[in-house]
């Protein structure tokens, strides 16, 4: 593998600094809306490095839209059960939805929720399994309709739902601890290496080989006149692959949604925002009992609940949005290597490929349709007081650069989201680029590009903090 360290071609290759005037005596305004993207069965469902074809749907996938207003400030944000947010759908989606709404496109985020019970719709994976049922066929069994325009559709519409919506709110925001669900997935094992789920109670197993982050981050909206929760922001970092099967779910976040709903009402709606969780998941290999996602669920609906009680209400809001789009070295292959790595695709789909070979394979071929030296890091900062800001990264960080910003950050409430406009694989730390496995493997950037993303994070929090 040659991966070339291209710093000439690093840096930054955007900012967009859009800000209220501070002292506004405009109030915020909020609007929320949900809109259905759940696909026709039997499209294929994602997550995995097999041909799974979906049976049915055990609770509908949503895209959920909140829109925030102050002065001439409009800030959108979409939250979708899906497993990532492919570039192409992020530009279609967000331009539609900027062309409709006269929001920024700065202003967008679409953000997934990495659920692994949703639709194989983008990448290499789905275009290897489409063209070869068109070349058996003619034609692609799964693909019934026009699935990615039919999901940029959706986002649109939610978006501007949303902004009909609006109407005057309040905020509050904090955090709350919940240090039982989630694990680092990275160990370190006796004989020096570093592996990624070894198994329970794996008797090589030395210690976990990095933190967890238990903060949850909440930002509440309330009517302003009738002080009922509209609706309600929650992040927690922890990989959405608890349900399994092959019936479309959200996981874990539609138990948080039920729980809440009970407490608040139909009208009311549950965001939720995957955390940097590259590296956590829900497995705990001291024991063989595995909570379920209806257990992760409502045992983060009480960290929330609990929670709650303590936010900070958000006095005078400040709403303000910032974006840096940092151009992150990425990893880049031979015509050979790109040419073997085809045949170990074919090869892995009738066993006999090692899991890593099949990974790095379907990694190399799925970098090509990336083009340039670098892979664009976009970067999003929305403040929405003095003290609390929002953060959104693509692809799927470490937690470490999430809790790295979150330390660095000159506001007290940082909430740092996953996941956004695109999604490239694993962001690892420089740390773990050292150490492998198969996070470094399934990556696209080059060791660095975590940290510079990080950077970038904490200069744009700079700019918004009053
Ligand atoms: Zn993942």
């Amino acid at each position: 593998m040659k991966v070339t360290f291209l710093a000439v071609l690093t840096g930054v290759l955007a900012v967009t600094v859009i800000g209220a005037d501070r002292g506004s005596a405009e109030p915020i305004a909020a609007g929320v809306a949900v809109v259905d993207i759940t696909p026709p069965v039997p499209y294929r469902m994602c997550g995995y490095y097999a041909q799974r074809l979906s049976t049915g749907t055990h609770d509908p996938l949503l895209a959920k839209a909140i829109v925030l207003k102050q002065d001439q400030q409009q800030v959108a944000l979409v939250f979708c059960d899906i497993i990532g947010v492919s570039p192409d759908l992020a530009a279609r989606a967000r331009n539609a939805a900027s062309e409709k709404t006269g929001i920024p496109v700065a202003n967008i985020v679409v953000a997934a929720t990495h659920s692994h019970t949703g639709p194989l719709y983008y990448g290499v994976l789905r275009d290897f399994y489409h063209d070869r049922a068109v070349a058996k066929d003619g034609r692609d069994p799964c693909e019934t309709v026009d699935y990615p325009a039919q999901l940029a559709e959706g986002i649109v519409r939610a978006i501007a739902d949303a902004q009909a919506a609006l109407r005057p709110v309040e905020l509050a925001a904090g955090t709350t601890q919940e240090p039982k669900l989630s694990f680092n997935r990275r160990f370190h094992m006796k004989d020096g290496s570093v592996r990624f789920n070894p198994g329970v109670n794996n008797p090589d197993i030395v210690r976990a080989a990095g933190p967890i982050d238990p903060e949850v981050g909440l930002v509440l909206v309330r009517g302003a006149s009738d002080k009922k929760p509209v609706v309600l922001l929650t992040v927690f970092a922890l990989h959405l692959d608890t349900t399994g099967g092959t019936e479309y779910s959200a996981d874990f976040p539609y138990y948080l949604a039920q729980s809440l709903g009970k407490q608040f009402g139909d009208k009311f709606i549950s965001l939720f925002g995957n955390g940097t969780c590259g590296d956590i998941n829900h497995i705990d290999v001291t024991t063989s009992k595995r909570r379920s996602a209806g257990e992760i669920g409502a045992e983060l609906a009480d960290a929330v609940k609990a929670g709650l009680a303590r936010l900070t209400p958000i006095e005078r809001p400040s709403l303000a949005a910032a974006r840096e789009i940092v151009g992150a070295p990425i990893q880049k292959y031979s015509p050979d290597e790109i040419a073997q790595a085809k045949e170990t695709m074919v090869k892995a789909e009738s066993g006999g490929v090692s899991f890593l070979d099949q990974v790095k394979a379907t990694k190399i071929v799925d970098l090509q349709s990336r083009k340039g030296d670098t892979l664009p890091l976009e970067v999003q900062v929305v403040r929405l007081g003095d003290d609390v800001a929002l953060v959104t990264l693509p692809g799927e960080p470490f937690v470490d650069l999430g809790l790295a910003i979150k330390k660095r950050s000159p506001f007290k409430t940082t909430i740092v989201v996953e996941l956004a406009n695109d999604e490239f694989g694993y962001i690892p730390t420089a740390k773990a680029f050292a150490e492998g496995s198969y996070e470094t493997v399934n990556s696209r950037v080059v060791t660095g590009g975590g940290e510079m993303m990080v950077e970038a994070t904490v200069r744009l929090l700079g700019q918004l903090k009053p």
